[in-house]
């Protein structure tokens, strides 16, 4: 090996010793996560409170795992909990099944069921994995997901969690870009269209924004660093 080439080594080390650092101490930060990764469910409200869950079972006959179990009842006359005929009186998923495949939720079809970024949650026994519809389901008065406390939720990971995160894969056709195709939901309204790649996109309404972008915000620069 010639002098040049050895010390041409440290160049790369020297160059990296002045870029942003990009190691987090896990779990205690935790590093933004994709708006569309699959976490802990929630079970949805529309503007009025409603539940929009209609207990159809689709979800449950749909599951790979078979970790959904789901039973449907009559609504009450008087004080519905859904719009529809029956609601899903019980709701349970099984989280020592689940895989977090998204589809329960391409399958409902009133955007009841949807997934949190959160993921970070254990249990000590077996009935604890089973989360109840009591769980599952978001706050009666903000649409918010309920945080229980065995759960590690952080800035962020409870928000754009429902509605539009199904029902915006138009198969790549343009002529859906900028469309809303979900219906509003407490706490957040309807939401704005994700508009594909046109000049609508609202990134921050959806939740949309690129890890690489919010990164660049977050990671502190070091003098010189440059962020790529
Ligand atoms: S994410 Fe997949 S495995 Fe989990 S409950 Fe839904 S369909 Fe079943
Ligand atoms: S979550 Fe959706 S698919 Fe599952 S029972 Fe309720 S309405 Fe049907």
């Amino acid at each position: 090996m010639t002098l040049p080439s050895f010390f041409g080594g440290f160049k790369v080390t020297l160059r990296q010793v002045l870029e942003p650092r990009v190691t987090h101490q896990y779990p205690r930060e935790k590093r933004p996560k994709p708006p569309r990764i699959h976490g802990r469910h929630v079970l949805n409200r529309y503007e009025d409170g409603m539940e929009k869950c209609i207990g159809c079972e689709l979800c449950a006959a749909v599951c790979p795992a078979d970790c959904i179990y789901v039973r449907g009842k009559d609504n009450p006359r008087d004080e519905p909990v859904s719009p529809g005929e029956r609601y899903g009186y019980v709701y349970e998923i099984n989280y020592l099944r689940c895989i977090h495949c998204d589809m329960c939720v391409e399958a409902c079809p009133t955007e009841a069921i949807t997934e949190s970024k959160m993921f970070e949650f254990s249990f000590t026994n077996r009935a604890d994995a089973i989360y109840t519809r009591s769980e599952l389901l978001v706050d009666d008065e903000d649409g918010m997901p309920q945080q229980l406390p065995w759960e590690d939720w952080r800035d962020g990971e409870d928000e754009h969690t429902s509605g539009w995160m199904r029902a915006t894969a138009p198969s790549g056709s343009a002529a859906y870009e900028g469309e809303v195709q979900w219906s509003g939901e407490l706490g957040y309204g309807v939401r704005a269209p994700e508009g594909g790649q046109s000049d609508k996109r609202d990134d921050k309404a959806t939740g949309n924004i690129s890890i690489r972008t919010v990164e660049r915000a977050k990671i502190p620069r070091k003098a010189g660093g440059k962020v790529r």
